[in-house]
């Protein structure tokens, strides 16, 4: 069996500039989501790229031989080019699977997707999480207990600007009080787009053995289900013939 293809894609500029991101991950947030991966099972043909690399880590020809997509980003953004948005944007409505993780709520390409603000509330508390499964028979959730607790994390509350998800896995809630859509599925084209909430970068969020677990389980989730080559033709040539009503029209 071929392995599922997948880019673990990192904005990598917090890890450089701030001290307290590279104590946790010194070799980058987007090494440790692939590592997750990678150690989850050999079905997996894991790989990394970054918006530093030319094209940011994904040419065309590189896009084309991927399956799922993993996108974390922050604070730039801005400095994503927009025609590398158009084509993932265009590889995920012909089938390729996104993932988003974390503060990738703001980034073009899940704001492009959804079409909608993706806003939400947010402090920065190093506060409980606890992540509850609101759809136990999703394959997204598939050995997760009926809750899990992340120790210490960012705080994301609603409401989240977000269009009404397909289909719904989990739900947060923090030690202040807050509750957030954190588990969100949705079909774009042939494509499966999952937004999952944890994994602000100064906690070690990716290496809880459950949000590993979750991510693992998206990307399989996520994989293409065929391919869908966008056209729009005009087809005059009808397989049946058909009957002409009323007036024929000159
Ligand atoms: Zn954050």
């Amino acid at each position: 069996m071929s392995k599922l293809r997948v880019v673990v894609w990192g904005e990598n500029v917090h890890e450089s500039t701030h001290e307290s991101v590279r104590r946790v991950y010194p070799n980058g947030m987007h090494t440790v989501i692939a590592d997750g991966l990678s150690e989850s099972g050999d079905d997996l043909e894991v790989s990394t790229a970054t918006l530093q690399e030319p094209d940011h880590g994904l040419s065309e020809e590189r896009l084309a031989s991927t399956d799922v997509l993993t996108w974390w980003g922050h604070t730039a953004h801005g400095e994503v080019r927009d025609e590398i948005v158009d084509r993932v944007q265009k590889r995920v409505l012909q089938g390729m699977g996104l993932i988003v993780l974390h503060s990738g709520h703001y980034s073009k390409i899940f704001k492009r997707l959804m079409g909608t603000s993706c806003s939400l509330t947010w402090r920065e508390a190093g506060e409980k999480e606890r992540v509850w499964v609101c759809n136990p028979g999703h394959p997204i959730a598939a050995g997760i207990d009926t809750s899990f607790e992340i120790s210490s994390e960012e705080m994301y509350g609603e409401p989240f600007g977000i269009p009404s998800p397909d289909e719904q896995v989990f739900i947060s809630w923090f030690e202040g009080g807050e509750v957030f859509r954190s588990g969100n599925c949705w079909h774009r084209g042939n494509g499966r787009v999952f937004y999952f909430r944890p994994g602000h970068e100064t906690y070690p969020t990716y290496f809880d053995a459950n949000v590993r677990r979750v991510i693992a389980n998206a990307v399989r989730w996520a994989c293409p289900r065929g391919q869908w080559v966008d056209s729009c033709p005009n087809v005059k040539n009808a397989l049946e013939p058909i009957e002409v009503k009323g007036e024929s029209v000159h």
